[in-house]
């Protein structure tokens, strides 16, 4: 089965805007099967629309279209498939109501813009959306299917996860596909693929790897394809197994958990708690941990300890200590967690100090030096590295380093 990705929008053409709604769709699009074979991204013009369009005749047998469903004047996708499917707009009754409902929730009268949101084409079938005023339509078109969806990611993924991916998924699939993501850090790309080269060589015909690094992470995805989902479950259950056993210390988490959600969950299963001093990071990890829902139950606290006035007076690191060994150094991260730990009052506590650039660096401590302590009962724990990035990474980098060294104290013995 063939698939296409239309998106439409001037932004996503002059770098505006980042075109993410390709690449989500695309891979839930091969996860049911669907062979995406290309991506086109157009101007909001009714000529370049309508070239997209045709170009798809006899190649596809699916078109996602994403885009240019507003209800301003610079939005035409849904006058244009009219065009492109010899159609015509009709007042959708349902629509309308959702559109009124939706503008009485924020107090806003509706206006004429509003009232053509609930404008669709005569041939379409409507899927309702309940994140926004565009729905999406679906058309079908001498054996190839049309669905358009509105550009804001949240609600393009609301239409598909809602009626798209399981009408698809219902329709198309007898091949079972199934997918198993291994998360890991620690260890750069290349150096992982030359110690897995023997597990991949080893690998039965019907699982594939993938790796697919991010800001230090990287995600080992295994896909098994079949006929007899039974038998892939088996396959790739006994790969998953020979990977934990292969590199044990690498890998922190499956599918698409993070490091703060792992950290939530054993927090949470140990009733213990934690805190953090950060100096680079400046509140980054804190951002992290409180991003999982529920992390009120673990996470006391942050002393965002930027200047070394903090640092001696909130989280009592000893002004010798800095003055002698550097704000950047073991000595006084660790005396930054020990503080952090006794002030709030938890389990455990991270601190950072480190140089995220691009100014700042020295000789013996360069730009993207950082110092991690980790302070718990079982004592304070430290690591040094280094990072080679612009700021914005290095302290994203630096953050990760953190959690993956505060993950491994929690589930040391
Ligand atoms: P539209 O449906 O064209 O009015 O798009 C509304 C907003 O969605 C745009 O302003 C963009 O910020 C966003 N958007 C549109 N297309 C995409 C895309 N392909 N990927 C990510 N965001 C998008
Ligand atoms: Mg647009």
């Amino acid at each position: 089965m063939k698939a296409e990705i239309l998106t439409i929008g001037d932004e996503l053409l002059i770098g505006q805007t980042i075109d993410t709604n390709s690449a989500w769709i695309g891979a839930e699009l091969s996860r049911l099967g669907f062979d995406v074979y290309r991506i086109v991204s157009v101007h909001d013009t009714r000529k370049d629309i309508l070239e997209a369009l045709s170009n798809t005749v006899g190649k596809s047998d699916l078109v996602l279209i994403t885009g240019g469903l507003g209800p301003t004047s610079d939005d035409i996708t849904k006058q244009t498939l009219c065009d492109f499917f010899n159609t015509h707009l009709v007042v959708n009754a349902e629509v309308l109501k959702m559109v009124e409902t939706m503008m009485k929730r924020r107090n806003f009268p509706m206006n004429e813009n509003n009232r053509r949101q609930a404008e669709i084409p005569e041939s379409c079938r409507v899927l309702k959306n309940e994140r926004g005023t565009a729905p999406g339509m679906w058309f079908e078109n001498k054996g190839t299917i049309f669905v358009s969806m509105p550009g804001v990611p949240h609600e393009m993924k609301y239409i598909m996860t809602e009626h798209v991916l399981p009408e698809l998924g219902h329709r198309f699939t007898s091949q079972a596909i199934i997918h198993r993501n291994i998360m890991t850090y620690g260890m750069p790309e290349a150096r992982l693929a030359e110690l897995l080269t023997g597990f991949e060589a080893d690998l039965p015909p019907e699982i594939r790897i993938a790796y697919l690094p991010g800001s230090g992470i990287i995600k080992l995805r295994l896909t098994a394809t079949g006929q007899e989902k039974k038998l892939l479950d088996k396959s790739i259950e006994e790969q998953v197994k020979k990977l934990y056993k292969m590199i044990p210390e690498l890998i922190f988490s499956e599918n698409e958990d993070s490091f703060e959600m792992v950290i939530g969950k054993l927090l949470k299963e140990k009733k213990q708690t934690i805190c953090t001093a950060e100096s680079c990071t400046g509140g980054r990890i804190a951002q992290l941990l409180t991003s999982i829902s529920g992390s009120s139950a673990y996470y006391k606290g942050s002393v965002i300890a930027y200047d070394n006035k903090v640092k001696i007076e909130v989280l009592k690191v000893p002004g010798t200590k800095i003055e002698k060994y550097g704000a950047v150094s073991e000595e006084v991260v660790e005396e930054m967690a020990k503080g952090a730990r006794e002030l709030l009052k938890t389990d455990y506590s991270v601190a950072t100090s480190g140089i995220a650039g691009p100014d700042g660096g020295t000789e013996d401590k360069p730009v993207g030096t950082i110092w991690i302590a980790v302070a718990s009962v079982k004592g304070i724990v430290t690591e040094k590295h280094l990072f080679w990035y612009d700021r914005i990474s290095n302290i994203d980098r630096f953050s990760t380093a953190a959690l993956s060294l505060l993950r491994n104290q929690i589930i040391r013995r």
